[in-house]
Parts: C-alpha cells; structure tokens; sequence
C-alpha cells in the first residue's frame, strides 16, 4: 500500500475528528460569513507526485479556497432557490460517505429497503396515495427529465409505439404545453430528443404565471385528439405561482395527455394549513417532480420523483444485463432512473425527517413564508421599491421604483455588500430581483439586516 495511506489508514479517528471540528466551526459560523464571494483570484497550486496528506490538503483548502466559498448555506443567501442543511441532514450525509453504498439492487443490503422508507416518509409529507412510485435523483432537473421521459412513453404506449425501443422518430412530435415553465423543462425536452421547439408556450392568467385553463383546453382541442404532455407548475420561480392542478387534470377526461407536475419547491406548500389548498389536486398528476436540497433542507445534491406509471419507467430506463436479473413487478432502482451507480441520497433525507418530523418541516416552512411576507411588507411600504407580484409564499419579486433598469446596479452593490445574495430576473417584461426564503436558519434579523441593506441603496 502506498505508505501514506497506509499511515492514514492507522490515524483514521484522529483525521476524521480533525474534519469533524473543521466543518463543525465553518458551520456555526455560517451567520457571520460573507454570503457572496463572486470574481475571486486564488493563487493556482500543480499537483504533486507524492501528495501531501489529508492533514495538509485540509490546511491548503483551508488556507486557499475555503475563504472564496459563499454563505449559501447559511441565512441570508436569498438567492436562487437554495435551501441549507439541517444538523440531522449533515449527520446523514456524513454517513453516506462513510457507508458508500450503492442502491441499485437489493442483492447485498438493506439499502434499497431504507431507501424504500425514505420514499414513503415523502409521500406521506406531500399527501400522496400509495399509487405514486417514487426514485431518488440528483435533482429536480433531473426529476423533470424522468416525468418527460414518462410522458413520452405514455405517449407512444397511445399510438401503439415503443419509444424505448424504437426511438422518437417512430412517434414524430410530441408537443409539451405549460404556462410558465421552469428553464430545466426545456433543457430536458432538448435531452430527450424532443427538441426545444416542442414547447408550446400557454397563455397565463392577468398579471399571474398561473396557466389560463381555458386557453390549455383550447390548445389540446386543436391537437384533435393526438396525446401531449402537460406540464403543470406548481410554484413557479418568479412570483410562487400556482397552477389550478384540480382543474387541469380534470380536463383528461376530455383529451388525451400525460400531465406531469414540477413542484420543486412548491410542493412544501401542503405542509402549511394556510398554504396547502395552492397544491390541491397534486397526487392526481402522471408524474410529480419535487426537490429535496431545496425546501427541505438536506445537502446537495437531491430530489425525487413520483410517478403513478413504473411500468413505463422501467420500459425506459431499464438496464438490462446478465447479472443484473429479470424486472419482475417491484423492479430494482437501477431499472428506474437515469443513473446505474448512484449515492445513498435516502441518508440526510431519512435522518432530517426522522429528527424533526412533519412538525419541524412544516415550522421551517412557515418561519419562511412568514419571513417573505414580512420583507415584501416591507418593501411595498417604501418609497425606493414596488413589489411585481404579491408575496404568496416564500419569494418576493420586485424592482427599483422610477427606472426598473437600476435593479442591475443595485443588484451588483448587494452582492458586493456581503450581507445577502438576490437572483436577478425580468418579469413580465420589467427587470427586476428575487428574495427567496428556504432556510431553516433564517430569522427576523435577518430579514431586518437585509431590509436596512436595501433601505440604504435605494434613491
Ligand atoms: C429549482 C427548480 C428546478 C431545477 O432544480 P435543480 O435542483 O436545480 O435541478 C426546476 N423547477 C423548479 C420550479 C425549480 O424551482
């Protein structure tokens, strides 16, 4: 064994318990880091022949890079929409790099079993029936990718055509129709060979991302009977839209589509009384995208996916191989996502739920609701700012008032301030920010931080 790690291999506890104490200051002292970093210089370093062991690479990381990283995991990086990690999610996390298993089949662990019940325990946090299958993925990109993959299927399983077997030339175009859908619908549609131009864009109520049911009805009717897919958005990026799920699926009883929800984040609205009519008619949908590193606070990377179909999932991503064995009804997970090998991503998710259960979620859900509502409170009150939507649940979308055009400038002062981190975004035509809260650790003084930020940079 090369000697050094051979060594390691002795100092084990000691290594890891120097780790353990690393990451234990960077994460209480998450509050106090600067929450954007952008456009560092770090001086480079050539790789070495012998290395240098964990001690001094940690020394090194610590010294070089560790300084550039940002605070997206603490409670002011209101950016994107992001998330942080629960203590029980970094335990499990840990975990699954110390066990290192590989859930693909259930030959050689209980770990397909755990996964099993980690599955469940969503299911149950979002309302849906035993019907719904459910897989671990990377993301909601990727969530979205497998619900299109389904409807594709579908689609063919329609017109008497095996996708998977005979390719999406055997089916010619396969429309997508959405009101307002994310940026990863599209990526996918051009992943999965059903192209970009695919999208058939549907017009949205007044002043809303909400889709206009109507005008969806009037769009499968010009189809004249050819199956689609239908992407409902449950909580859309901008303004935390809603689309009237109850009302879409209904329409197949008249037309033939798949419909597939993206409820990335939108989909923790069901743990909020006030909030869970907005996801009313969600266990209805053919497929179901929902993140996890997102609203429920676990490490990247990870989210799941649903379906009412695993039978077409395992038509598609079936991975058939001698040692593998036949699919029989409860096929492995290899057969049902893209990935083969994969991270035991059930860990962080099971020990989060398993610590604070449904009551620790739903209060993190509500603390941020509460937060966005208290900021966008804030900013309808004052002269500099003009709210572009109402704040339904837990992003506020606004702009400078007078010239909207400012928002670039104040967006590059805010980032340059250390004090939080807003995504850019044009609604409706006007340039304008997002404050998105999903952060367990975010609080009142934060919101009051970052309100004394924008206070102070508006004209
Ligand atoms: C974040 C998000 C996605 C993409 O998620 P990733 O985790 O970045 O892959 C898709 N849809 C919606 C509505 C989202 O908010």
């Amino acid at each position: 064994m090369f000697p050094r790690l051979a060594e390691e291999s002795r100092q084990l506890r000691d290594l890891l318990g120097q780790v353990h104490d690393h990451a234990a200051t960077v994460a209480e002292g998450l509050a106090d880091r600067p929450v954007a970093k952008p456009d560092q210089t770090v001086p480079g370093r050539d790789l070495t022949a012998d290395g240098i062991g964990t001690d001094a690479a940690l020394r090194d990381f610590a010294d070089r890079w560790q300084p550039g990283f940002s605070g997206s995991a603490g409670p002011r990086y209101l950016g994107f929409v992001t998330g942080g990690a629960t203590p029980a999610s970094i335990a499990g996390d840990w975990l699954t790099s110390v066990f290192d298993q590989n859930p693909t089949t259930a030959t050689d662990s209980s770990a397909v079993g755990f996964e099993a019940e980690a599955l469940r325990w969503l299911a149950d946090l979002f309302g849906l029936s035993p019907d719904h299958g459910a897989s671990f993925v990377s993301g909601a990109t990727m969530s979205n990718l497998v619900g299109l993959a389904l409807g594709r299927q579908w689609a063919g399983e329609q017109l008497g055509v095996d996708v998977a077997e005979a390719g999406l030339a055997a089916l010619g175009e396969l429309p997508v129709l959405s009101g307002s859908p994310h940026s990863s619908i599209v990526k996918s549609m051009a992943i999965l060979g059903m192209g970009r131009k695919a999208l058939r864009t549907v017009p949205t109520l007044a002043d809303r991302e909400a889709v206009d049911v109507d005008a969806l009805a009037a769009e499968l009717e010009a189809l004249s009977g050819r199956p689609a897919i239908v992407v409902a958005n449950a909580g859309t990026v901008n303004t935390v839209d809603f689309d009237d799920l109850t009302a879409i699926a209904d329409l197949r009883r008249r037309y033939p589509f798949w419909l597939h929800v993206d409820a990335a984040f939108g989909a923790f609205a069901a743990l909020d009384d006030e909030h869970a009519h907005r996801v009313a008619g969600l266990d209805a949908a053919d497929s179901i995208c929902v993140d996890l590193h997102k609203w429920l606070n676990v490490p990247y990377d990870s989210a799941v996916q649903f379906t009412r179909r695993r039978d077409l999932q395992a038509q598609v991503f079936r991975n058939a191989a001698a040692y593998l064995g036949p699919l029989g009804d409860n096929p492995d997970p290899v057969h049902l996502t893209p990935e083969n090998s994969r991270r035991l991503r059930a860990l962080p998710v099971w020990f989060t739920l398993a610590a604070y259960g449904r009551a620790g979620h739903a209060d993190i859900v509500r603390r941020d609701i509460a937060l966005a509502r208290r900021l966008g409170e804030h900013l309808d009150a004052s002269p500099g700012y003009r709210l572009l939507a109402p704040v339904r649940l837990n992003v506020v979308c606004f702009t400078a008032a007078g010239d909207p055009q400012r928002v670039h400038e104040l967006n590059a002062a805010i980032t340059a301030s250390g004090e939080t981190f807003l995504t850019p975004t044009v609604y409706k035509g006007v340039p304008g920010l997002r404050a998105a809260f999903s952060n367990w650790r975010t609080t009142e003084t934060d919101v009051e931080r970052v309100a004394a930020l924008l206070d102070s940079l508006a004209t």
